[in-house]
Parts: C-alpha cells; sequence; structure tokens
C-alpha cells in the first residue's frame, strides 16, 4: 500500500520569545516535510488568551522567517484548511465538543476544584492513581438537574476507553499506557473555552496530519489524543485516521536538567543578539537528537533535508553544549562569502549598538580586514572587539593588555618601532619588516617586538594580524598612538 504524502505541521503558541526546544521541534518538522516533498502546516494555537499577544504572535513569524523556515499552509500563505490561527477557529471546536457529547464520547463534570483536589488527596494517600476518577461519568439526569440547581458550570471531559492504549512511537517505539493511568481529561473549560486537550488533536484530524513530531514533554497527552482520534473518525471529524508520532528527546542544560523555557539559554533571541547564523544555529539544534554522520558535525541545512529521516531520531534526551554550539556557528561563518560576511556584520558595525558614532565607521577600511577577521570569530557580535581600533578615536583601554605588553624595557622597544615605522613604505609587508629589524636591535624576536606596539595601537595583546591591521589604521594614526604609548610609559 503507497503511504499517503507526509503532511507534518508546526504549531507552536504565541507566548513570548521562542526557545530553543520549540525551534528543534520545528526544524525536524520542516526537514522531514522537505525530505519527503510533503506539505508542512503552520498553525498557530492562540486559544489561551491570556497568555497570547499578538506581539507575540508577530515575533513568532519574524523569528521563523529570521530562522529561514518556510510553510505549504499558514499564515501569509494560506490554504486549503484556513484559518490557521485557533483563534479565528473557536466555532469549529464548539461544534466538535457538542457532537462529542450528544454521541457519548464526552460528558459534563460538575466536580469543582476543590472536590477533585480533596479525592486527588484521598486517592494518593491510599496509594492509587491519583488522576480523575471517573465521578460524573454516568450521572443521572436527575444528577444533573441538582448541580445545574447549585448553579455549578461543568466542564466537558472526554470519556477515555478502559482498555490500555498501544502505539508505535516513531523514536521510542511500541509503547504501552494502561487505563489506570490515563484518566478522562477535559476538553472544555467551564467557561466554554476549549483546552488544548481538544484543539490540537481536532486541528491535527482537520488538516490532515500525518506524523506528529514533537517534544518528549507531550508524551503523555499521545494517548489521550488517540483515543480522541478514534472518537473524531466515529463523529466524522476528519479523514478518520490517526497520525504516526514520534517524540523528540529532552534537552538537557546545566546541572542535567531539562532546559526550561525561562532558561537564558534556551531563548532564540540570545542568540540573534550574539551573532549566531541562522544556519549555524539550526545546525546546532538539528544535532539534539539526531545526526548526519558519526563524523559530521557541520553541514547546510540541503545537507539536513535530503539525511533526514525521522527513524533515525535518538530516543536518548541530548545535552545541550554552548561551547559545540559556537564551534559549529564558527565554522559557518567562515564557509560565508567574504560578501556576505561584510553585509551580516553590519548591524553589529552602523547599527546603534556599535561602540562608535555611525559617521566613525568607514567601510573601506572594514572591507579590507573583512577576510582576515571572519577566520577569527565565532558570533559575529566578536567583530566589534576586533575592528573597533579603526573606528573608535582612541583604542580601547585594557589594563590587563597593557600590563602584560609594557614590561620594563618597552619604551625602548616601542621608540626603535617608531622610528623604522615612520621611515617605512606603509604596506604590511614593510611594516613587518619595520618592527621585525626593531626587534632585532633589542635582541627580541618578532613575537615579542610587536606586543607593545599592538597594545599602543589597538588596546589589546590579541586581534587581527597587526601588519595588515597597521597599514589600514594609516601612517598618522598609527604613529601618534605610539606617540600617546610612549609618553604614558615615561610619564
Ligand atoms: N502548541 C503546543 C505547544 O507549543 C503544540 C504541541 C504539539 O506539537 O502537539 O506545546
Ligand atoms: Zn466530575
Amino acid at each position: 500500500m503507497a503511504s499517503a504524502p507526509v503532511r507534518v505541521r508546526f504549531c507552536p503558541s504565541p507566548t513570548g520569545n521562542p526557545h530553543v526546544g520549540l525551534i528543534r521541534s520545528a526544524l525536524f518538522n520542516w526537514a522531514y516535510a522537505r525530505h519527503t516533498g510533503g506539505t508542512l502546516v503552520f498553525r498557530i494555537e492562540d486559544t489561551d488568551a491570556a497568555r497570547d499577544s499578538e506581539e507575540s504572535y508577530n515575533q513568532l513569524l519574524e523569528s521563523f522567517h529570521w530562522l529561514g523556515f518556510d510553510w505549504d499552509e499558514g499564515p501569509e500563505v494560506g490554504g486549503p484548511h484556513a484559518p490557521y490561527r485557533q483563534s479565528q477557529r473557536m466555532d469549529i471546536y464548539a461544534d466538535v465538543a457538542r457532537k462529542l457529547r450528544e454521541r457519548g464520547f464526552a460528558y459534563p463534570c460538575y466536580c469543582t476544584a476543590e472536590e477533585l483536589e480533596e479525592r486527588r488527596e484521598a486517592a494518593r494517600a491510599a496509594g492509587r492513581p491519583s488522576g480523575y476518577d471517573g465521578m460524573c461519568r454516568d450521572l443521572t439526569a436527575g444528577q444533573v438537574e441538582a448541580y445545574e440547581r447549585e448553579d455549578r458550570t461543568p466542564i466537558i471531559r472526554f470519556r477515555m476507553p478502559d482498555r490500555p492504549i498501544t502505539f508505535t512511537d516513531l523514536v521510542r517505539g511500541e509503547l504501552t499506557f494502561t487505563p489506570e493511568n490515563v484518566s478522562d481529561f477535559g476538553l472544555v473549560r467551564a467557561n466554554g473555552a476549549p483546552l488544548y486537550t481538544l484543539v490540537n488533536p481536532v486541528d491535527d484530524a482537520l488538516m490532515e496530519i500525518t506524523h506528529v513530531l514533537r517534544g518528549e514533554d507531550l508524551l503523555s497527552s499521545t494517548p489521550r489524543q488517540i483515543a480522541l482520534y478514534g472518537a473524531l473518525a466515529e463523529i466524522g471529524v476528519g479523514k478518520g485516521t490517526t497520525p504516526q508520532f514520534g517524540h523528540l528527546p529532552y534537552v538537557m542544560g546545566e546541572g542535567n536538567k531539562k532546559l526550561s523555557k525561562r532558561d537564558p539559554q534556551s531563548s532564540l533571541n540570545l542568540y540573534r543578539e550574539r551573532g549566531f547564523l541562522p544556519e549555524g544555529l539550526l545546525n546546532y539544534l538539528s544535532l539534539l537528537g539526531w545526526s548526519l554522520a558519526a563524523d559530521r558535525d557541520v553541514f547546510t541545512m540541503d545537507e539536513m533535508v535530503a539525511a533526514f529521516d525521522i527513524s533515525d531520531v535518538n530516543a536518548n534526551p541530548a545535552r545541550f553544549d554552548l561551547k559545540k554550539a559556537e564551534a559549529i556557528n564558527a565554522d559557518h561563518i567562515r564557509r560565508m562569502d567574504v560578501k556576505d560576511f561584510i553585509e551580516a556584520c553590519g548591524p553589529w558595525l552602523k547599527g546603534p549598538q556599535a561602540p562608535w558614532a555611525p559617521e566613525a565607521f568607514d567601510a573601506a577600511a572594514f572591507e579590507a580586514l573583512a577576510a582576515l577577521a571572519q577566520t577569527r570569530l565565532t558570533v559575529l557580535s566578536d567583530i566589534t572587539a576586533n575592528v573597533d581600533f579603526l573606528f573608535l578615536d582612541e583604542p580601547v583601554e585594557d589594563e590587563a593588555s597593557w600590563q602584560k605588553a609594557m614590561k620594563p624595557g618597552a619604551d625602548a622597544i616601542l621608540k626603535t618601532a617608531r622610528e623604522k615605522l615612520a621611515a617605512a613604505q606603509w604596506n604590511a609587508e614593510a611594516l613587518k619588516e619595520a618592527v621585525l629589524a626593531a626587534g632585532e636591535e633589542h635582541g627580541l624576536k618578532l613575537g615579542k617586538a610587536q606586543a607593545p606596539v599592538r597594545v599602543a595601537v589597538t588596546g589589546r595583546t590579541v586581534g587581527l594580524p597587526l601588519f595588515e591591521s597597521l597599514e589600514v589604521l594609516g601612517r598618522e594614526r598609527t604613529l601618534a598612538r605610539v606617540d600617546a604609548a610612549l609618553a604614558k610609559l615615561t610619564a
């Protein structure tokens, strides 16, 4: 039997700054859709008016664009199952909830929060499973009437079948959940608001989703959803099929604790602000549960798409390793076309976060050193420290660098170097010869001789290749800085 074309989805709730777990899920769905030639549906799960905002919605779209994701159905592109924002689909959910009730798949539950809590406590104390106990499953008409007279408004609960639910997880293999551990669950709040437990499977059914790839934290809702699919098939919602599920492994952060949404390391904005490239970040996130080959950590998204299969995802928890993410990003920076690199650095050099006035920036000077800088960056924001000597009036003050390079005797070397530099042709090669010759006069190798020059001119002991830097900075400014350092040393 030929299998149906793949239809996968990403369906975040717009509740703030996207986090890496959400992006990893989106990435795996996107890669699976592109690998199989299937369809990626982007759905916004914004039924929680208290937490979802228009601002978060816009931020989500903007983030997904920045990451380079594209989708076949959803916001901006539309599609046959529109609307793709759940807040605009409330009538659908109300209708489904009504049908589920009419057919006995769901029932009103009048228990108050206090009553539920009391019984939960008692069950716990007695060592029984503490999920909902089925109290309202089979209320008589008289009992319902009595509750209504008390002015109780019920929630709608789904009636779980009294048999185990077994399914084959695409990542974890066969899983079975017994009825004691999956109790009847709420679908609609007392105020009529439909819950995630209802709207998510209803839309997956209506949107004909074939594969649900999502984080392991949602695994406990899967047996419920599978049971609900059975009921949806009976009442004619969707095509009557149940998607396959694949639960992506937990991501562990510091101290081997699950990386939480609140962890600063999990916020997408942090990576953007530091100047991760989207392809560097996605490359790293793809390794949280998957690998291209044992010896290949760095690859393009095209390569990932060509190779990605959900059955290769590993069930073991993945460890989030910022250092590795940075190393991978550095590799992606090196792979860029220098033109693209120059452009990508723009926000750090010309934007409000640059530590110099906009008019101090000199594009030609930056471009002359860009290729040298490109090989040294881990994240794009590092560019500032590499080239700030070009655009600041004076080199940065870095006391540790000064102490290291300006040991006793540094003034003598600097003086000789100044004379030779002043007499040299202003190109990197001649400048190197000049400092080399100055070193020789003091019995020093080039490395030792150039250290005070570097700190005098750039403020730092490390940086771009020095003589190329001096060439671009120019004779006048170089000599003025050496003079200023000499004055400071001999003061
Ligand atoms: N809106 C849900 C979430 O962000 C989607 C979960 C799912 O993929 O089923 O957690
Ligand atoms: Zn009840």
